[in-house]
């Protein structure tokens, strides 16, 4: 499969394609809506491939782009099997990574507040008042959660599919070098 770098620069390559597509297929909406929409398209493409990696699945140089909280993807990285369904497919894998990433990022907001609380800084409801601003703001922008939702899949599918492209062809060329072998070895017989 593609190493790190040559899907870095499938991601960026796909995302800069992304980006003028988006806008001109949103602009009858008018054009700051149109430049807005294709930032959050590409932006979540981009965040996708580079951040979000299929690759999270496996301790590669992905969770190390996280510095610090790359153990936020240890869990992740012990419970889900390399290139397996639940990091490698479509949409459901980076949906998945999403979810666990909100899920995570809640966890250590409780945490947190619990130490504060043990230390005297009462922070009630830190993460119901944070998931509640969250989902409002979703819910005031339809438009662009959607849009940042096909950005979140494009971007993890252009990991994907060059996967799939890669170990296919070389599935390919495994079958052509035995044939070719066969071929040679009759040609020897004769
Ligand atoms: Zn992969």
């Amino acid at each position: 499969m593609p190493d790190t770098r040559t899907h870095d620069i499938i991601t960026v390559a796909t995302g800069a394609l992304l980006a003028p597509a988006a806008y001109v297929l949103l602009e009858s909406g008018g054009r700051d809506d149109a430049a807005a929409g294709a930032a959050v398209l590409t932006g979540a493409h981009l965040i996708s491939g580079l951040l979000f990696s299929p690759d999270l699945d496996i301790d590669s140089a992905i969770d190390n782009r996280w510095g610090f909280f790359f153990w936020i993807w240890r869990p992740y990285m012990w419970i889900i099997p390399h290139r397996h369904f639940w990091s490698h497919s479509l949409v459901l894998a980076p949906l998945l990574r999403l979810v666990y990433f909100y899920l995570v990022t809640l966890l250590i907001v409780v945490w947190g507040a619990w130490i504060l609380g043990r230390i005297g800084v009462g922070v009630p409801d830190l993460h119901a008042q944070a998931s509640a601003w969250l989902f409002d703001a979703m819910r005031r922008n339809p438009d662009m959660v959607r849009l940042f939702i096909f950005g979140f899949i494009s971007g993890s599918a252009a990991h994907t599919i060059a996967d799939w492209l890669v170990t296919g062809g070389k599935r390919y060329m495994r079958m052509a070098g035995i044939r070719l072998r066969r071929d040679y070895r009759n040609h020897d017989l004769k």
